[in-house]
């Protein structure tokens, strides 16, 4: 199972949640208790995502009505909560599911969320908790907002869909792709391509920043595991 830190390519990510992820927004993905959704904090990104507390919080934007021949340009339009047919959006389907969390007192519903880095390079961030979601005017009309938090391994223990809990913590946008593009997309031990981790060289347990490229660098799966928490 993949775990956060790791980065891969887009086909490995659908390979990853066994299905082709054509949305930025899948509620309830593979009929599990689990969505996943896909964010960016690149330059040009279609939405406005945005990172903060180190990481620990992610403030995600809803998506647009689709385009339609003829139809209005989506990007002047509200994002909409529900189809045309009436059934909700995934907007519609996020923003129920964290007012049951915070009206009703309901468990979280949590999402795995992708970040993307680069072109077709994708980095896994973990498991997220939906605690809040509103619409707020932007440029003329309203959008979706959802905050989504740092899930710990209490909060989503007995959940067997998840993959086993040992959160590094998120290393910045802006890191990753300096670091992916110093190393090239291997791994710095054996230059290979697969399974790629973002991996500390000095432990953040032991102190190690993930703030800078310096103390980052791409390890394999084989290296990432071959590697103890003790310095060589
Ligand atoms: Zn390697």
């Amino acid at each position: 199972m993949i775990k956060p830190g790791e980065v891969i390519s887009y086909l490995d990510m659908c390979k990853e949640e066994g299905a082709n992820l054509q949305r930025g927004m899948n509620f309830h993905f593979r009929r599990t208790r689990v969505s996943v959704i896909l964010m960016s904090v690149r330059r040009g990104a279609p939405y406005s995502d945005r990172v903060e507390e180190e990481g620990k919080v992610l403030i995600y934007e809803g998506h647009d009505a689709p385009r339609t021949k003829n139809g209005p340009n989506p990007k002047t339009t509200d994002q909409p909560m529900k189809n045309p047919s009436g059934g909700l959006t995934e907007n519609g389907k996020f923003f129920n599911a964290a007012m049951h969390y915070k009206g009703l007192g309901s468990e979280p519903e949590l999402v795995r969320v992708y970040e993307k880095i680069h072109a077709g390079i994708w980095a896994y961030s973990g498991v997220f908790k939906l605690v809040d979601a509103w619409q707020e005017v932007s440029d003329n009309r309203k959008v979706f907002k959802f905050r989504l938090e740092l899930a710990d391994s209490k909060s989503v223990s007995g959940n067997e869909t998840l993959p086993e809990l040992d959160y590094t913590r998120i290393i910045p946008t802006a890191v990753k792709l300096e670091v992916w593009k110093r190393d090239k997309g291997r791994c710095v031990k054996c230059g290979s391509t697969n399974n790629l981790h973002v991996d500390h060289i000095i432990p953040y347990s032991m102190g190690g920043s993930s703030l800078v490229a310096e103390n980052i660098q791409l390890l394999c799966a084989k290296h990432n595991l071959g590697k103890s928490d003790n310095l060589e």
